[in-house]
């Protein structure tokens, strides 16, 4: 029987020196390697002309460098564009390219659905099947730049990398953040940390571990100002209340030199977007390392939400201006070929059993 070769793309700098050492080689082919891959975009090993022969043969035994299958590529008329790549038979993963005229985003995903059933979420409302692997992650990243052209400055076309697609990143802790790695390293993509920005519903122990691992941009998907309502939004808010959220987040900013945290808040008809509300914000955040970016609802099939009107965002944003917090309205992009925030829907077959609270297994595992 054949054995599956191992997929180099998900292997950070420790991992291709020890493959090297194994392999009885000096581990500084790994950067060589890094440098082939993650900036070249070459996936052919005997292709790597700076390794030897006798060493391009014995990759070649076991491994191999396996980007992503593209399934769909779909362009937005304001030129974002939207993969769906293949996850396991019947699945698919999205990722999002979203131009501006001084940055090229790239939105990933970090899991095959996601477990967390946020109610206004249409990657929730698929449900959970498994984490992605390393190599799925970082492909996302491998393969945009590879497939679009570099930036008038030469550089490549992904300039920030925003964990903003399908999954809870810090649900899958261990392959995030080996995929980070490989994103901030000179030898790869060389991000730096502030373009690398990871979304979380708020996981609170991850919070803590991330915070020693790696200092990315966080983002925190807050959407309610008291834990009443944000456990009707987002269910995770009844194992992490907005309290134990926040001082995670106040330790986060202040561990990184009192780097601002970002607050999304997604602006729901008639639920989240009174004048109390945006009052009981500003008393949560005020005086602290925080700004907040209101998100217009997206709408999918089958949601009972409504995004507040442009004139009730704008009043919501003004109320908090007037407390002094520093308030931003994302701009939807994509909407038009179900790419914007929350849209992600991707091909899931659901394997959580029960609804969060009392969910079993797998899908609540927090690596
Ligand atoms: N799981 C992570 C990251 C993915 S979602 C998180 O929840 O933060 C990225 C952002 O889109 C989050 O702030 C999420 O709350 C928001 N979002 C989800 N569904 C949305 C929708 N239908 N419209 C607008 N924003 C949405
Ligand atoms: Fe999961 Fe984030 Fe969607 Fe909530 S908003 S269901 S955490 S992807």
């Amino acid at each position: 029987m054949q054995t599956q070769k191992k997929n180099l793309l998900g292997l950070n700098l420790h991992d291709l020196e020890e493959l090297f050492l194994e392999l009885g080689y000096k581990k500084f082919h790994a950067k060589q390697l890094l440098k082939w891959i993650h900036q070249r975009y070459e996936t052919n090993i005997y292709n790597m002309t700076d390794l030897s022969k006798d060493l391009r043969d014995q990759l070649d035994l076991n491994s191999e460098v396996q980007m992503p299958h593209l399934i769909s590529e779909n362009t937005s008329k304001d030129g974002t564009i939207k993969w769906l790549f293949e996850s396991g038979v019947g699945q698919a993963i999205e990722a999002v390219f979203i131009p501006e005229s001084d940055r090229g985003t790239l939105c990933i995903s970090s899991q095959v659905g996601c477990a967390l059933d946020c109610s206004f979420c249409a990657t929730g409302h698929q449900g959970f099947n498994r984490n992605l692997d390393v190599s799925e992650i970082i492909g996302q990243l491998c393969f945009a730049n590879s497939r679009l052209p570099r930036r008038k400055t030469g550089l490549p076309a992904i300039s920030n990398v925003v964990f903003m697609g399908m999954g809870e990143p810090l649900a899958n802790y261990k392959n995030v953040i080996k995929a980070i790695e490989i994103m901030l390293s000179d030898y790869a993509y060389g991000l730096s940390r502030r373009r690398v920005t990871l979304s979380t519903s708020g996981i609170v122990p991850n919070i803590e571990l991330l915070s020693d691992a790696c200092n990315v941009s966080l983002a925190v998907s807050l959407h309610a100002p008291n834990d009443k309502l944000r456990d009707s939004l987002v269910p995770i808010n009844k194992i992490h209340p907005i309290s134990d959220l926040l001082d995670a987040c106040w330790r986060y900013a202040e561990k990184h030199s009192n780097r601002y945290i970002t607050f999304e808040y997604v602006m729901l008809e008639n639920i989240n977007d009174s004048m109390e509300h945006a009052q009981e914000l500003s008393r949560l955040i005020s005086n602290k390392p925080a700004k907040i970016n209101l998100i217009p609802f997206n709408p999918f099939n089958g949601t009972k939400y409504k995004s507040s009107p442009i004139r009730q965002i704008k009043k919501f944003q003004m109320k908090l201006r007037e407390k002094g917090i520093i308030v931003t309205t994302r701009k939807t992009r994509g909407d038009d070929i179900a790419a914007a925030c929350g849209q992600l829907a991707g091909k899931v077959n659901n394997r959580v059993i029960t609804r969060l609270g009392e969910r079993k297994g797998k899908a609540v595992t927090l690596q």
